[in-house]
């Protein structure tokens, strides 16, 4: 039977209005931004906070990671996450609070391959623009996200309530919906 290791969860980033030009999306690399442009790019959809799970021989294709099939979403959530709203209740400790929340940074973006295909990250790494539904095409707002079904809102269980050994049973797809 194949062995199992939990993925690690790169983490949201908090979500600001940056302070740039207008849709610097559509002009600047990921690389080439701000940091204030950076930390908006983040949906705040909490997709990241999921539980994944990896096959153990599949750790070291993070490349090969879209569409690998080894790659196992749960609806199983970190428990320091406001599931209404989506946000990080320790934000600034979580770190050290949870060591496998590792923050997505222009430094360790081989991990984009981690998140979900949906990730507002991966899709500009990948060419595919940010979705309709991006809070950066709506005043900040995450209203249009949560209608659009693409945040964790309303589908999770927290991992305080469950058993993480028994987490075959919570894996789900949803998560790597991308429209
Ligand atoms: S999956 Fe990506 S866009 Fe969504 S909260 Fe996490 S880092 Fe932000
Ligand atoms: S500590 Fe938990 S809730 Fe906070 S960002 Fe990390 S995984 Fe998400």
């Amino acid at each position: 039977m194949a062995t199992r290791k939990k993925a690690k969860k790169p983490a949201s980033v908090s979500r600001k209005r940056p302070e740039t030009d207008d849709k610097f999306w559509e002009t600047k690399d990921l690389t080439e931004m701000n940091q204030s442009e950076w930390e908006s790019v983040c949906d705040g959809c909490a997709k990241c906070c999921l539980h994944k799970f990896i096959e153990e021989d599949a750790e070291e294709a993070t490349v090969q990671v879209e569409d690998n099939p080894e790659l196992h979403y749960t609806n199983i959530v970190c428990n320091l996450l406001n599931t209404k709203t989506c946000s990080c209740t320790q934000y600034e400790k979580r770190g050290k609070l949870v060591p496998d929340c590792v923050t997505l940074t222009k430094e360790n973006l081989k991990d984009i391959y981690f998140m979900p295909p949906s990730c507002s990250y991966r899709r500009l790494a990948e060419g595919k623009g940010l979705p309709d539904w991006h809070p950066l095409l709506h005043r900040g707002k995450k209203s249009e996200m949560h209608k659009a079904g693409m945040s964790v809102r309303g589908k999770t269980v927290s991992d305080s309530d469950v058993n993480l050994d028994n987490f075959e049973d919570y894996i789900v797809l949803w998560p790597l919906e991308d429209e």
